[in-house]
């Protein structure tokens, strides 16, 4: 289950949580600082009188906030600027932030992701560890996080690079203020203070940890993605043990939603939730697994690693296998009739396909994609374009590390102190 609700807010989460109002210069001039440091993460490589351009500033401001954003080492001179240049060329700007990293740590079902990236986007470390979580404890399993959480910590501080944060990633319904998972259904958790945990695990020296929702996170990842091709809108569903989504627009998390638990099925197949018929009984991990093979196959042994037992299906359709072809035939059609109640609803430009449906992509997406067109009710309308996420299976681990940055990217004065060792 990877409900979504109620997890959208954190203190560093500023792509979720909207751009604060100008209360005075000081704040004016932090609130500058970030836009033009998100213009460089959306866009790119800019000149100086590009973004003055978009941001709306005088140009002699951006001069200004570009070199107090290169004094911090969050940006830096680039290619020399040949375009329209009269008397001068001048330097192309660019993010940097190579020295500053935010760390996600997932938590799923069968594993344990933990990666960092550096404030450009760029997985600096990655690691996964296969887990049965519902056989463990909850301080079990958050101490196998803490100490993979450390390892992490420890290498990037031995490359020079500071952490700004961690973000444990878990699916349920997660109370990111309080850091404390409510429910969640497929861990066998209830009330689990996991973020205080993890952190009393780290030490003193740890950086801020944060909650948040899987689907939230990897629909944070997968929108920042879209942004650098100008995709301001969309959907992201994605499917694991539980189905679960969430919906951004222009940079905010509107709403993530229990979809994996809309009445669907006419099976009517008893759901972790303790209702029958829900979406995920039908396209959740475990009914695709249950279609393509028996309980005795090996796709089915939770030892072994997720991505590797999708592998095997996945060459299995390659080769032609009939029980697996019918069996993504059957989810493509399951998946298809809850995101056309998601279209009709939510109206997305785009919906993103993340987990396993990513895996699967060139099997599912065009059959969706058709079944989709099919059913607008007017051919002018404005179609709705499906993708497969091709971020991979840790995008929910990415989102949450891009979550520790996002506090920057708000507010570029409150980045951990450049280390004087630190690689340029
Ligand atoms: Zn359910």
């Amino acid at each position: 289950m990877q409900e979504a609700r109620g997890s959208g807010t954190t203190g560093a989460a500023g792509i979720m949580a909207g751009y604060p109002d100008a209360a005075d210069k000081g704040s004016m001039r932090r609130n500058n600082l970030g836009l033009v440091l998100r213009l460089l993460r959306e866009s790119g490589e800019q000149s100086r009188t590009r973004i003055a351009a978009v941001a709306g500033l005088p140009k002699a401001t951006v001069s200004v906030l570009v070199t107090e954003l290169i004094q911090r080492g969050l940006a830096r001179e680039g290619e020399l600027d040949r375009a329209g240049a009269v008397g001068r060329p001048h330097r192309m700007v660019t993010l940097d932030g190579r020295w500053v990293c935010g760390v996600g740590a997932e938590l799923g079902v069968d594993h344990i992701t933990v990666l960092a990236v550096d404030l450009s986007g760029t997985v600096v470390h990655e690691r996964r560890r296969g887990i049965d979580l519902p056989e463990l404890s909850p301080q079990e399993t958050l101490h196998e996080v803490a100490e993979m959480v450390r390892a992490c910590l420890r290498e990037i501080g031995a490359r020079g690079m500071s952490a700004a944060g961690v973000t444990l990633v878990t699916q349920g319904e997660v109370d990111a203020g309080s850091g404390t998972v409510l429910v969640a259904t497929n861990f066998g958790w209830r009330d689990v203070p996991a973020a205080a945990e993890l952190r009393a695990r780290l030490g003193p020296a740890a950086p801020p940890v944060l909650l948040a929702n899987d689907a939230e996170s990897g629909a944070l990842a997968e929108y920042l993605r879209a942004a650098a091709d100008d995709v301001r809108e969309l959907v992201y569903v994605t499917g694991g043990i539980g189905v679960g989504g969430a919906s951004l627009s222009g940079g905010k998390l509107l709403r993530g939603s229990e979809i994996g638990h809309m009445h669907v099925d006419r099976r009517e197949r008893p759901c972790a939730c303790g209702r029958t018929g829900c979406w995920e009984t039908a396209v959740g991990l475990q009914a695709f697994l249950d279609a393509a093979a028996d309980r005795t196959d090996r796709v089915h042994d939770r030892s072994v690693d997720l991505a590797q037992r999708l592998d095997e299906l996945l060459a299995r359709a390659d080769r032609g296998e009939p029980r697996t072809l019918a069996a993504l035939a059957l989810i493509a059609d399951d998946l298809a009739l809850g995101l056309g109640i998601l279209v009709d609803v939510l109206n997305p430009p785009r919906i993103v396909l993340g987990g396993y449906f990513a895996v699967f992509g060139r099997y599912l997406v065009d059959a969706v994609q058709r079944v989709l067109d099919e059913r607008r009710i007017r051919p002018t309308a404005e179609r709705v374009v499906v993708a497969a996420s091709t971020l991979g299976l840790s995008n929910a681990a990415q989102g949450g590390a891009y979550l520790t940055l996002e506090g920057i990217f708000l507010d570029p004065t409150s980045a951990p102190e450049r280390r004087v060792d630190a690689g340029a």
